[in-house]
């Protein structure tokens, strides 16, 4: 039996890993390369196995890097089953079509750019249909229940705390009477985090493939973010101006509206009207409500099912969306996409940005080339449309917000296992994967390894 890095090997985003277990075949993620456009070229690129082989698929939480592939796989010709946890079926119904849109989107500039070089035009990486037809195939299952999915291939799912849904996944893989149990952590959740319950421990491994996002530093304290928060909104107040959250639609956006009610009043938040303005993030809140058994926060009414902040407006239409740009001040606005890479944001930071009363709060990673790094940046004009728009607004970057765990917390979830097994560093960059490795090498003298892309592992 072997595994065999096809994704997220040196990078965080694209993960795919294919095992072969006797005459079994399956991928663990099946997810999208996302950044540059050479990069996101590789998207593209065929996998080493024919689609027919492939017995089945896992997938450990619905982010776009770990499960947008998957309807190109279904354009391939896939039909076999895909197992993860009912909440990620759930989002991965939103977040795929959603991919797919903007899929479709860029073929169609890509495609304009073409047709006046004189060029064929090129096929989207994969349409709404394909999405949609992909969905059919997802079997959703619950944490802790451990299942056969192919002859010598068992699962099970064990909470990672990241986003709702999101798993670790344990295998117990047997070929010729020999059992090995990999452990893959999929990306584990930051303890602390204001909605999700951290990562569940897991003791018993003889192989761990585990993320290193943040594997070279620590996160700012809970206590330290809040009380930037709290100074922000106590600011805006002041200034009277509006406040402009850029926020992905899964996981912080439920975090903002939980914290928002939670400190209702010694953030004065009841001063404000709050908007919730992303369709997407409207639905993604939803799904978070069906499934409010899997964490401790409370989101939610008892019975109505609607988000317990009082004064949040979900703006479900583009009129709703509109009417937010009349308001002066007193208005906080929840929207996507989170980087200012698209989305209704965008409108937002056309009325607020010139404005020296108004505040832009920035709560998760901005990638390089992308308007919300540019503000982070410090960059004193700003270009939307085609129009340049003076940056007179107050930037905020609050770094500790994060979905991730930090290099302590990646070091306390491997404490867990007995033995310390050996490890794969996969899901980082390599600075962040040198320093994990250096500090999972003094701590527990685990014998650690950083894959290429393509690298072939035996396990027996
Ligand atoms: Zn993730
Ligand atoms: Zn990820």
């Amino acid at each position: 039996m072997d595994i065999q890095f096809l994704g997220a090997a040196g990078t965080v985003t694209g993960s795919c890993y294919l095992f072969r277990v006797g005459k079994a075949k399956f991928l663990l993620e099946c997810g999208q390369i996302q950044g540059s456009r050479v990069a996101e070229a590789q998207n593209r690129e065929p996998l080493p196995i024919q689609m027919q082989e492939i017995d089945a698929i896992v997938l450990s939480h619905a982010h776009i890097d770990h499960s947008g592939r998957l309807p190109w796989l279904k354009r391939q010709g896939y039909d076999g089953p895909i197992y993860t946890h009912h909440a990620s079926h759930a989002l991965c119904e939103i977040m795929l079509r959603d991919a797919a849109y903007l899929n479709e989107k860029d073929a169609e500039w890509e495609n304009r750019k073409r047709q006046r070089k004189g060029l064929p035009n090129i096929e989207p990486l994969y349409t709404q249909d394909d999405a949609a037809a992909v969905m059919d195939q997802f079997t959703g299952i619950e944490y802790e229940e451990r299942r056969e999915i192919l002859p010598g291939v068992e699962i099970r799912l064990t909470d990672a705390g990241h986003i709702l849904g999101a798993a670790i996944v344990e295998l117990w893989l047997t070929e010729d009477n020999t059992t090995k149990k990999v452990v893959f952590s999929g990306d584990l959740g930051h303890r602390g985090a204001p909605v999700m319950i951290g990562p569940a421990p897991v003791e018993q491994a003889d192989l761990v493939i585990m993320e290193s996002t943040y594997g070279n530093r620590n996160h700012r304290s809970t206590e330290a973010t809040l009380e930037e928060l709290r100074s922000v909104f106590e600011a805006a107040r002041a200034n009277r101006g509006n406040v402009i959250i850029p926020a992905f639609a899964v996981g912080r956006t439920q975090d903002l509206i939980y914290l928002l009610e939670k400190h209702y009043d010694d953030w004065h938040i009841g001063d404000w009207q709050v908007f919730l303005d992303s369709p997407m993030a409207i639905q993604a809140t939803e799904v978070y409500s069906q499934f409010d058994h899997l964490y401790s926060a409370k989101l939610f009414g008892e019975r109505s099912h609607r988000p317990t902040l009082k004064n949040l407006a979900m703006s479900r239409s583009a009129a709703d969306s509109m009417a937010i740009n009349r308001m002066q001040s007193g208005a906080i606005v929840i929207a996507g996409s989170g980087m200012c890479s698209g989305g209704r944001v965008m409108h937002h930071l056309k009325h607020n940005v010139w404005r020296p009363e108004c505040h832009l709060v920035i709560v998760g990673y901005q990638a390089y080339g992308t308007i919300g790094r540019q503000l982070v940046d410090g960059r004193s004009h700003i270009k939307l449309w085609g129009e340049l728009i003076k940056v007179n607004a107050q930037i905020h970057t609050v770094g500790g917000l994060s979905a991730h765990a930090d290099q302590t917390g990646l070091l306390d979830w491997y404490r867990h296992f007995q033995g310390s097994p050996p490890v794969y560093l996969i899901h980082g960059e390599r600075p962040q994967q040198t320093a994990l490795r250096q500090a999972l090498h003094s701590e527990f003298a685990a014998e650690v390894t950083i894959p290429e892309r393509e690298d072939r592992i035996q396990l027996n």
